[in-house]
């Protein structure tokens, strides 16, 4: 299986910067096989940065998508026009759920929406801090991983990617702590459970996990390391050039 190293970009760069960054990160890629490198622009960035990028090199997600593929939903963007712009999207960020209200059934429906588009859902999932403390971390993850691959059917599974992101970890949450790889391990160790009492053995196992939380070049190789884990999803330091690459650098030596 490939390593991923994906970045969200959040609400950062408009669509100059954004594509100056791109023109410097593909200056400085070689053609990583082993590596699926895909970068979360905003929306609006994604249509000049669909025509700028080399898919040889790299690949463009969304940051979220609309379930219906059109009609009378005022300000949305659907999967299905965001086929052929990108590869992947990133569905049910904890910023989309606890910010922006989205519950597992809207999110289940985007998981539906995007595969339907050909397009791969990145499926976001993890604790609060609160949940954690109060010993409900794996209820979480199994009513988020559960709810929102409802509508996925054995054979789209290994279409679809699971980010863990404990919440309480994000470099964006207050207070937010560097999360221990042992914690981790427990936690995607039942994820890959789960996947595998829901789909078989087979199914499951080609599942893609990725961690997210405070990745950085300082802590991604012992995250990358922890056994059932397949990439990073990197927020805050994916927008620093350089640090974007040192991470997709130790992926690659991870993965030889
Ligand atoms: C994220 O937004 O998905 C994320 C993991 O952010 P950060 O790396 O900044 O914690």
């Amino acid at each position: 299986m490939k390593t991923y190293v994906v970045g969200n970009w959040k609400l950062n760069f408009n669509v100059g910067e954004a594509s100056i960054y791109l023109h410097k990160l593909l200056k400085s890629l070689p053609n990583y096989r082993d590596v699926e490198i895909v970068v979360a622009p905003s929306t609006l960035a994604l249509q000049p940065l669909s025509l700028q990028i080399d898919r040889h090199k790299m690949k463009l997600a969304a940051q979220n998508g609309f379930y219906r593929d059109y009609g009378a939903f005022t300000g949305e963007v659907s999967f299905s026009q965001l086929k052929g712009l990108v590869d992947y999207a990133l569905i049910g960020h904890s910023e989309r759920r606890y910010v922006l209200k989205e519950d597992d059934k809207m999110i289940q429906k985007k998981v539906a929406a995007a595969l339907r588009n050909k397009i791969k859902p990145i499926l976001c999932i993890g604790e609060t801090e609160s949940e954690r403390a109060f010993g409900e971390t794996a209820d979480a993850i199994r009513d988020q991983l559960l709810g929102g691959l409802g509508e996925v059917s054995d054979d789209d599974l290994e279409k679809v990617i699971i980010a863990y992101e404990p919440v309480w970890a994000i470099s964006s949450t207050k207070g937010a702590k560097m999360a221990a790889p042992d914690e981790i391990a427990g936690v995607v160790s039942l994820i890959r459970k789960i996947l595998t009492e829901t789909y078989g053995k087979e199914s499951a196992k080609k599942v893609a996990v990725l961690f997210g939380g405070s990745v950085t070049p300082a802590n991604a190789g012992a995250y990358l390391t922890i056994p059932g884990v397949n990439g990073v999803l990197v927020g805050g330091a994916s927008l620093i050039l350089r640090e974007f690459i040192d991470i997709i650098d130790i992926a690659k030596r991870v993965q030889a």
